[in-house]
C-alpha cells in the first residue's frame, strides 16, 4: 500500500512539474552576461505552462559562486509574483567572478516547476584598483596607418578559466593566438567615451593554451578620432589610438595571473591603412603582417610602445547587445549601368559592409563604392551620402584574398566595383549585415502585401540604424544619435527587437551629455557645437523614453537612473518660460520634413507653428515626469509637477487656441499634438479631432512631419476614425507609407518623396534613404491595427483589442513581452471573424471582441458565456471585453455581428 501510494505521488508530482517550466534566465536584461558592473543585478525568467490562467506564485532562487560552488544566495520559497527584475541581495559579489544561477517556481494551478537550468553572470572589474594594465599608445608617427599592437607571454600551468578585458581609443579587433577575440564588431561601440567608455569582457579560455601564447589587438580611428558630423570634426575625443587590455588567468591550483598592456608589449602597423567610419577603408594584402597575432611571429622589429596616464573613471562594462554579423546577402543582379559602371544589386538596403574573395594580378587596386539607389537613368548615385565616400579601397596580393573591412560601415543596396581585371563571377562578393544583436521580438503579418512589405522596410530600417546607439541614418556624413528619430520609432522599435538594454545604454549617455542647465543635445553621443541643444521634440527624448521604456519592459530602475536627467530637462523649460509660455523665440526643428508641395502659390504647405508644438512638448514632457514621480513615490514632486502641467495648459489655451476651440495652426500636426497630449479640455476634444479628419480630407492625405507622424493613426483610432486612419495607411501616392513601397523601397525614406513620381531625386543634402522615423507606424499596426498593448508595465496586463477595417481580411502581431510571448490574430472568413489570443504565464489581459453581444462570441467550441475561466464584461462601445488569465484562446463572432 505505502509502495503504491508513493508511486502515484511520485507520478503526481511529476506531473505537477511537467506543467510548469522556466526558460529564458535574464540577468540584466542579457543571457549569460560576462562583465556586470551592477553588484545587484536584476533577474529575470520566462514561466511556460499548457494550462491556463497560470500566475507565478512564489519562487525560489539559488546562487553559487562558480569558483567555489558555495551557495552565495538562497531565498528559499519565497510568495510573490515577481518573476522579472527580481534584485539579486545575496552575499556580496567579488570582482572578475562568475554566479551560476537557477530558480524554480509555483503556480496557482497547484504545480511546482523543476529547477531551471543553471545560468550565469560574472562580474565586471568592479574596483577601479582592479585595473592593473595601462594605456597603450604609439610613439611614432604612422599617418593614417592602424596601429596593431602584441604581446608574447607564458601560461605557467594548466589554465581553468580566462577574461580578456578591453577596451580602446578607436575601435578595437582582439585576437588572442591567431584567432579572433569574439564575435563583436566596431568595439567598444560608441558612447560619451569622456565620461562613460565601454570595455568588453571575453571569456578566452578556450583560445589559451599551457606554454608560449600571444595576445594582440589593431585599432581604427572610430567615432573616438576620426572624423564625425556634416560640419566635419575629428579627434572629438582626442588625438591618439589607444589600447586598454587586460587577460585575467586562473590556474588549476587556484592561482591567478594578469596579461596587461604595458610598456613590454611592441606596436607596429599592417594591412589596413585607411580606416574612418564615413569614408570606408583601404586594405593592402601586401602589407600584411601574416601570422603577427601567433605566438611564433617574430616582433624584433616592431616598434616600443608608449605608455599614457589615463585613469580609469571613465570606464564602464558594456551591459547591451553588442554589434555581430547577421544576414550575408548574395548579389540579385549584376548590372553594366548606361554608363558603363559594373553595378551589384543586393536586393536590400542594409548596412554592414561587403566581403569578397578574388584573385587578380598583385599590386592591382580594386574600389568598391557603396550605394542606396540608382537614379532615374539607372546609373550609380551617391550624391546623397553627401561627402562620405563610403569607398572600400583593396590592394590585390596576387594570391587569392579575403576582404572585408573592419573600422568603417555603409548604408547599401548596391556597390559599383571598379579596378577588378577579371570578371566579378571568377570570385564572390556578399554583403554581411551588421547590426546591434537584439533578438527579435515581434513578428507582423497581414492579408495586405503591400503592408507586409511596409513592416519589412520597418525591420530593415531598424537594423540598419541600431549600431550599438540609434541613428538618424547609417550611410551619408551624419549617422548620429538624433534624440528626435529615436523617440519616434521608440514605441515600434521595442515592439520588433528587445530594446531593453540597448536604450537603457544610450539613455544613460543621453543624461550624461546633458548640459548642466538640463538642455539635452541634439543628438546623443553629443558631438555637435554647446549650442546645438534644446530643441522641442528632440530633447523630449529624455522623458519620452524613460516612461515608454518602463511601460515596455516594466523595470522602474531607469526610472530611477533618468529621473534627475528628465527633472532637469523639465526644470529647464520652466526656468525659461514667462507666464507658463515656453521659449516663443527660440531654435526648434519644429515638424521637422512636413508636408510641402513643391508649388506652394496657395499656402498648401502644413506648417504648424514652432512653439505651439514647443508647448505640447512641454506639457507631455511634464506628464511624463509626473508618471515617473508616481512610481517612484516621490508624491511632492508629483503635486508640483501636476500643478505644472495645469498651468502649461492653461497657457496653451490662451495662447494657440481660440474661444471656440480652433487651433492658431489650423494643421494635421497642431491637431494631433494637441489631441495626444491632452491640451484642450474635453470638452473641445471631439470637435478638434473632427477638423482633423477634415483637414485629411481636403488634403486627401498625411501632411505631418517627424513629430506628428508617430501619433496621427492613434489619435484618428482613439476618437473612433479607424476608417481614416486605415486610409492614411493604404494610400498608395505621394504622401502616403505605401509610395516608396510602390517605388520599390526596402527600407523606409527620410522624406516622403525622397523619389519624386517622376523620378527626380529630392534633394541630395537631405535625403537618406534609411531613416526609420517615418516606420514609427509599425507601432499602430501592432498597438492598434492587430490590437496587442500592454495596460501594465512590462505587459503584466495586456489589451487585445483588434481595430477590425482597412478591408484587411486578417492581420497577426506577436510580441516576445518579459513574460513571454504574446499574440493577437484575428481573421475573416466568411463573413466570421476568429481571433487567436497568446498570452503569456503570469499576466492576464483584457480582450475586446468586436460583437454586437457576448451571446454572438464562441471560445473554441463553447459560447464564451459558458467559459468557466474567462469573465465577460458589458458591451463598451462596438467590443465586448473578456477577461482572461494565461493560455491560449481561439473567439469566433458569429457572422457579421462583429461589424
Ligand atoms: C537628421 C534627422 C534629424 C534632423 C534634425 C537631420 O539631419 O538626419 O533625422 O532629426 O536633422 O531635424
Amino acid at each position: 500500500m505505502k509502495l503504491l501510494f508513493s508511486f502515484f505521488w511520485v507520478s503526481f508530482s511529476l506531473t505537477a512539474q511537467a506543467q510548469l517550466s522556466i526558460s529564458n534566465l535574464f540577468t540584466e536584461g542579457l543571457i549569460n552576461p560576462i562583465g556586470v558592473d551592477n553588484p545587484i543585478p536584476q533577474l529575470s525568467w520566462t514561466i511556460k505552462s499548457a494550462q491556463r490562467n497560470v500566475l507565478q506564485t512564489a519562487f525560489e532562487l539559488k546562487v553559487f559562486d562558480n569558483t567555489q560552488s558555495k551557495t552565495v544566495w538562497n531565498t528559499g520559497k519565497v510568495n510573490s509574483s515577481q518573476s522579472i527584475n527580481v534584485k539579486y541581495t545575496g552575499s556580496p559579489v567579488k570582482s572578475g567572478h562568475r554566479y551560476n544561477w537557477q530558480v524554480r517556481v509555483w503556480d496557482n494551478q497547484g504545480n511546482v516547476s523543476p529547477w531551471s537550468e543553471l545560468a550565469f553572470w560574472q562580474t565586471s572589474l568592479l574596483e577601479k584598483a582592479d585595473w592593473k594594465a595601462s594605456w597603450i599608445e604609439v610613439d611614432n608617427n604612422i599617418g593614417t596607418n592602424s596601429p596593431y599592437f602584441r604581446k608574447k607571454f607564458q601560461a605557467k600551468k594548466k589554465i581553468i578559466s580566462a577574461t580578456l578585458y578591453v577596451t580602446a581609443h578607436g575601435i578595437y579587433e582582439a585576437f588572442i593566438n591567431g584567432e579572433r577575440v569574439g564575435d563583436a564588431y566596431l568595439t567598444p561601440g560608441w558612447t560619451s567615451y569622456k565620461k562613460r567608455l565601454q570595455y568588453q569582457a571575453y571569456d578566452v579560455t578556450k583560445l589559451l593554451k599551457p606554454g608560449t601564447n600571444a595576445v594582440g589587438a589593431m585599432l581604427g580611428n572610430g567615432w573616438y578620432k576620426g572624423t564625425i558630423n556634416w560640419e566635419p570634426r575629428e579627434n572629438i575625443y582626442g588625438d591618439r589610438l589607444g589600447l586598454l587590455c587586460q587577460l585575467s588567468i586562473r590556474y588549476v591550483d587556484g592561482s591567478e595571473e594578469v596579461v596587461c598592456t604595458d610598456n613590454s608589449w611592441k606596436t607596429s602597423t599592417g594591412s589596413i591603412v585607411y580606416a574612418e567610419i564615413y569614408n570606408g577603408e583601404t586594405i593592402d594584402a601586401n602589407k600584411d603582417k601574416n601570422g603577427w597575432t601567433l605566438p611564433a611571429y617574430d616582433d624584433e622589429k616592431w616598434s616600443n610602445v608608449k605608455v599614457a596616464a589615463y585613469g580609469f573613471d571613465n570606464l564602464i562594462a558594456t551591459s547591451n547587445q553588442p554589434i555581430k554579423k547577421h544576414e550575408v546577402l548574395t548579389p540579385k543582379k549584376i548590372i553594366t549601368t548606361p554608363k558603363g559602371e559594373t553595378v551589384i544589386d543586393f536586393g536590400q538596403n542594409m548596412v554592414g559592409w561587403e566581403k569578397i574573395t578574388f584573385k587578380g594580378k598583385k599590386g592591382d587596386t580594386v574600389r568598391i563604392y557603396h550605394a542606396e539607389v540608382l537614379d532615374k537613368q539607372g546609373n550609380f548615385y551617391t550624391a546623397n551620402l553627401r561627402s562620405a565616400k563610403a569607398t572600400s579601397t583593396y590592394i590585390l596580393s596576387g594570391n587569392e584574398d579575403v576582404f572585408e573591412p573592419h573600422f568603417t560601415f555603409y548604408g547599401f543596396r548596391y556597390i559599383k566595383v571598379e579596378g577588378l581585371t577579371d570578371s566579378i563571377a571568377s570570385g564572390s562578393i556578399n554583403a554581411v549585415a551588421l547590426y546591434s544583436d537584439m533578438p527579435k521580438s515581434g513578428t507582423f503579418s497581414s492579408s495586405n502585401k503591400l503592408v507586409n512589405q511596409l513592416q519589412q522596410n520597418i525591420e530593415w530600417g531598424q537594423r540598419g540604424n541600431f549600431l550599438d546607439i540609434p541613428t538618424d541614418c547609417p550611410q551619408r556624413n551624419e549617422r548620429l544619435g538624433w534624440t528626435g528619430d529615436a523617440h519616434a520609432f521608440f514605441r515600434t522599435a521595442t515592439f520588433l527587437r528587445d530594446g531593453n538594454t540597448f536604450f537603457k545604454k544610450w539613455m544613460k549617455d543621453m543624461a550624461a551629455d546633458q548640459l548642466s542647465d538640463g538642455r539635452v543635445p541634439w543628438v546623443i553621443p553629443f558631438t555637435l557645437r554647446q549650442d546645438q541643444v534644446a530643441s522641442t521634440g528632440w530633447a523630449d527624448a529624455s522623458t519620452i523614453i524613460p516612461w515608454q521604456h518602463y511601460r515596455a519592459y516594466g523595470d522602474t530602475q531607469i526610472l530611477v537612473d533618468q529621473y534627475p536627467s528628465m527633472k532637469a530637462w523639465v526644470d529647464y523649460m520652466k526656468n525659461n518660460s514667462v507666464d507658463f509660455l515656453w521659449n516663443t523665440e527660440k531654435f526648434h526643428f519644429g515638424d521637422w520634413l512636413f508636408f510641402r508641395p513643391d508649388d506652394d502659390k496657395d499656402g498648401k504647405a502644413a506648417i504648424t507653428d514652432k512653439y505651439l508644438i514647443a508647448q505640447s512638448f512641454f506639457a507631455h514632457s511634464t506628464q511624463m515626469l509626473i508618471n515617473a514621480a508616481k512610481v517612484l513615490g516621490k508624491e511632492d514632486d508629483a503635486r508640483y509637477y501636476a500643478e505644472l502641467l495645469i498651468n502649461i495648459k492653461k497657457a496653451f489655451l490662451k495662447e494657440y487656441v481660440t474661444p471656440s476651440g480652433r487651433l492658431v495652426s489650423s494643421t494635421q500636426t497642431a491637431y494631433v499634438l494637441a489631441l495626444s497630449f491632452e491640451m484642450l479640455p474635453e470638452a473641445f476634444r471631439a470637435q478638434a479631432a473632427q477638423r482633423l479628419v477634415e483637414n485629411i480630407s481636403k488634403y486627401g492625405h498625411l501632411t505631418t512631419g517627424f513629430l506628428g507622424t508617430p501619433y496621427i493613426c492613434h489619435v484618428l483610432s482613439d476618437f473612433g476614425y479607424d476608417d481614416v486612419a486605415y486610409k492614411l495607411l493604404l494610400r498608395e501616392r505621394y504622401p502616403s507609407w505605401l509610395y516608396p513601397v510602390k517605388s520599390g523601397a526596402t527600407t523606409i525614406w527620410e522624406r516622403w518623396d525622397g523619389q519624386k513620381p517622376d523620378g527626380n531625386f529630392q534633394t541630395a543634402e537631405m535625403n537618406s534613404f534609411n531613416h526609420y522615423a517615418y516606420g514609427a507606424i509599425g507601432d499602430w499596426l501592432y498597438r492598434k491595427a492587430a490590437g496587442l498593448q500592454e495596460s501594465a508595465p512590462g505587459f503584466k496586463e495586456i489589451i487585445i483589442k483588434p481595430h477590425v477595417g482597412g478591408g484587411f481580411s486578417g492581420m497577426k502581431a506577436s510580441h516576445t513581452t518579459p513574460f513571454g510571448e504574446a499574440s493577437s490574430s484575428w481573421a475573416i472568413k466568411n463573413d466570421e471573424l476568429f481571433l487567436d489570443v497568446t498570452i503569456p504565464v503570469n499576466t492576464s489581459a483584457i480582450v475586446y471582441v468586436p460583437a454586437s453581444s457576448k451571446n454572438e462570441i464562441m471560445e473554441g467550441l463553447i459560447p464564451v458565456a459558458d467559459v468557466k475561466s474567462i469573465k465577460t464584461e458589458e458591451k463598451q462601445d462596438k467590443y465586448v471585453p473578456i477577461k482572461i488569465g494565461s493560455g491560449n484562446y481561439s473567439f469566433k463572432v458569429q457572422k457579421n455581428s462583429w461589424k
